[in-house]
């Protein structure tokens, strides 16, 4: 057999080989990217296309650079020609090539999000048009929105005073950005389709060079992705599109469900092929992931069944009393795997909202693991923390950069002329110049950072409550607030405020006493602030090359696989988000319930489903209750889903925790470690506790001096007591009886792993 196909199933191998073009439906896993990539090096090894007769679309620059290498390599040489890439980035390369039919300059530049957002304000200026009625951001939304759906300035439909206030916004961004040769993203697809819809000549080239056109995640595909493939199809084309309804996660950004039924035919699939082994995961996940995507009404239907044998590791749940707990935790079984051996490559901690990531990030720093943010920013190199930073810096004396970045920001109408005119008053420092002068719009400003610098240096306000004030009073929070789009930047300055009220706590020790007095705000600020920029600008592995454990949203997480993977905040109002609750239409939970289905079905061997009590969420402490999604998982399939059933945790057990802290101080008079170690003991005591009536059994077992049951005792999350290393929770069991290895996680002596039968270990009570 030709050692392309062997490596491919029967129906694969059909798919790869079917002449005429086909659609690919089917469920994670199963093998699509694959047979893909298989598709485009038999259609070149048999010589059925050159490689600048195909073009392949795929989700990401990185799954294209992968799908390049894969091709190459299975074919032993280079495919050059050969066009893979993202809509986006194809659509560019086209416009590059004919920028003067596209009535582009040659040297055309692309305007990033936020480099759209201040071409946006300057446009308001100039025109005079008032942001505070008109905001930069819901302007931006509105003319990305309006692209996606294929509408220029004259075509929008304008309903309503405002619909054409925006509408006029868009007519005169449309004319500044044709001036000045400036296009953005949503304009590269728009403006590649207009071009080949109004030359037919160029169609008609397009057609005959590409007669192979593939795309992977066709679930996703928005209506102008769909009517730019069709401007490529001369009615001779091939269409080879791979996708799974059930993953369709980005309905929001204009994602049509529908697209996998009409692309049978629009583009003339010769068939349909289902594609039924899973090869990525265990049996346990793949049936945890399969029920739960049972629940949604509204599927095309697939049969998945996994080709690996034996049912691999139970999804395991941890559940954590808070938030920090959580990402310890996940951050705790990580450094484990690492001490086993574990490549962190194959390590992913999943989570629904950005502003989840500080804390991981965080947990994982102190743990020493490195980590790497897949698809996005660290926490504090995200704009809009890097806002607040600048107040904070302003609060804490003078600093030009941090006055720069802040003055306009939220705008508030001091432009660049107003800038210069500051640097032309030849004080030493900006900052100088911008407090002494007398133009209103600066001097308001420079009152908000005297207000800062006061609660600063006030006695009773701690940096928590400074760093409130600053996303607060300098109207940062409010600009993101109010638009539905940028909830997200949003979140992440909650999550910013939160970050300096948990700093302060933990360093009270440090900063708090001696000739300070009270005035903790005051260092904590410099404290805080070299420590956002130790995060930020921590050493990060480069490239694919480092090791590093991967964070990211669920959402980037669409089509890659991972060995061990922790979907992180199965809370309710968190994953399903709470705008799908809020909503309370039906297809937004569906939605939310797809995107967990991609989470659940990224995990090859390990799947860890997380979960905290308690945690800040938008301004407040939330406790929610578990995700619906973890009662929708078989519990035969899950390793302790007691975990679940535990009774919520009460104010009472809070204030125990808090008590035994203070007694673990007293012990070892140690301070603010101790009384965190005995917070942490305390958890897992009260996890042990609350994961069943084994723990108690297993206590009294132990006291009667049977080995044998005082082993069964021993369960992975059962909390342990050791002569020598003190307290600590089994993470592994394998084997069984007394010849059964146990690992376990000692908070001081790490990984110890111990044959049953010798260790001289106890159930804790
Ligand atoms: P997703 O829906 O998540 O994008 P997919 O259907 O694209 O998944 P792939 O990523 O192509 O699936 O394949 C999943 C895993 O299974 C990969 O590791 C792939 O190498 C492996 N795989 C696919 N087909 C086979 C096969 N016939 N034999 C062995 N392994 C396979
Ligand atoms: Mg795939």
């Amino acid at each position: 057999m030709d050692p392309l196909f062997s490596s491919l199933n029967p129906r694969q191998r059909d798919a790869v080989a079917t002449p005429g073009g086909a659609l690919v439906l089917a469920g994670a896993g199963t093998g699509k990217t694959r047979v893909l990539v298989g598709r485009i090096a038999w259609l070149l090894k048999n010589q059925l296309a050159e490689p600048r007769n195909i073009l392949a679309v795929t989700f990401t620059n990185k799954a294209a650079r992968e799908m390049r290498q894969r091709v190459e390599s299975m074919l032993n040489r280079p495919a050059g020609g050969l066009l893979v890439g993202t809509f986006h980035g194809v659509c560019h390369k086209m416009l590059r090539v004919h920028h003067q039919a596209a009535n582009l300059p040659r040297d055309f530049q692309i305007l990033d999000s936020q480099d759209q957002l201040n071409f946006i304000r300057r446009l308001l200026r100039e025109n005079h048009i008032s942001e505070e009625l008109f905001p930069a951001a819901e302007a931006r939304g509105y003319i990305n929105a309006a692209k996606e759906s294929g509408l220029r300035a004259a075509a929008v439909p304008v309903d309503g005073a405002r619909a054409r206030q925006m509408a006029e916004i868009y007519a005169l961004y449309e004319a500044a950005a044709r001036r000045e040769g400036r296009t953005d993203f949503a304009e590269l697809l728009l403006a590649a389709t207009e071009l080949l819809r109004a030359d037919q000549n160029l169609r008609q080239h397009y057609a005959a060079r590409f007669r192979h056109i593939l795309a992977d995640e066709f679930q996703d595909t928005n209506r102008l992705q769909y009517d730019w493939l069709k401007l490529l199809d001369s009615g001779e084309n091939r269409f080879f599109a791979v996708g799974d309804d059930d993953q369709s996660i980005y309905a929001f950004r204009g994602a049509e469900p529908g697209v996998m039924r009409r692309f049978c035919e629009d583009f003339r699939a010769e068939k349909i092929v289902r594609l039924e082994r899973n090869y990525r995961s265990t049996a346990n996940i793949l049936a945890a992931a399969n029920q739960l995507i049972a629940r949604n009404a509204s599927r095309l239907g697939k049969t998945l069944v996994p080709a690996a044998e034996g049912d691999g590791a139970r999804v395991m749940i941890l559940r954590a009393p808070r938030a920090d707990d959580e990402a310890a935790a996940i951050a705790e079984v990580i450094r484990q795997k690492r001490a086993d051996g574990a490549n962190l490559n194959g390590v992913a901690a999943l989570y629904r909202m950005n502003a989840q990531s500080r804390l991981l990030e965080r947990k994982l720093t102190e743990a020493g693991i490195p980590y790497r943010i897949y698809g996005g920013l660290r926490f504090f190199e995200r704009m809009e923390v890097k806002n607040a930073l600048a107040y904070l810096r302003l609060a804490a004396g003078d600093d030009d950069d941090a006055l720069l970045r802040a003055i306009n920001t939220p705008p508030r109408g001091i432009g660049a002329r107003a800038m210069e005119d500051l640097r032309a008053k030849k004080f030493p420092t900006l900052c100088a110049a911008a407090w002494a002068s007398d133009a209103p719009k600066i001097a308001k400003f420079a009152a908000l950072i005297r207000e800062l610098r006061q609660i600063r240096e006030s006695e009773s306000a701690g940096l928590g409550e400074l760093a409130r004030a600053v996303v607060e009073k300098s109207g940062l929070l409010e600009h993101l607030e109010s638009r539905p789009k940028e909830r997200d930047r949003a979140d992440n300055l909650r999550e910013f405020a939160a970050a300096a009220a948990e700093f302060e706590r933990e360093h009270s020790d440090d900063l708090e006493g001696g000739a300070t007095g009270g005035a903790a705000g005051a260092d904590a600020a410099l404290a805080f602030l070299a420590n956002a920029s130790l995060e930020a600008g921590d050493e990060r592995p480069e490239g694919g090359a480092a090791e590093a454990a991967n964070l990211m949203t669920a959402h980037s997480a669409k089509g890659l696989e991972f060995d061990a993977v922790f979907v992180a905040g199965l809370e309710e109002g968190v994953f399903p988000h709470s705008r799908s609750l809020d909503s309370g239409a039906p297809g937004d939970l569906e939605e939310e319930r797809r995107l967990m289905y991609v989470a659940m079905t990224r995990a090859r061997r390990e799947l860890f489903l997380c979960l905290a009590d308690e945690r800040q969420l938008y301004g407040g402490v939330s406790r929610n209750p578990p995700s619906r999604f973890l009662d929708e998982i078989p519990k035969e399939r899950l390793e302790n889903p007691e975990a679940l059933r535990r009774p919520r945790w009460t104010p009472e057990s809070f204030s125990r925790r808090a008590d035994s802290g203070a007694d673990a101080r007293a012990s070892t008079g140690a301070g603010a470690g101790a009384v965190r170690r005995g917070q942490n003991l305390e958890w897992e005591a009260q996890l042990a506790k609350h994961s069943g009536a084994a723990g108690a059994a297993g206590a009294a077992q132990a006291s009667g001096g049977g080995t044998g049951n005082q082993l069964a005792g021993l369960r992975p999350g059962r909390v342990v007591v050791h002569a020598k290393y003190g307290r600590g929770v089994v993470t592994e069991r394998a084997g069984t009886g007394a010849s059964a290895e146990i690992k376990v996680a000692f908070k001081t002596a790490g990984i110890r792993a111990f044959k049953a039968a010798l260790a001289k270990l106890e159930p804790a009570d």
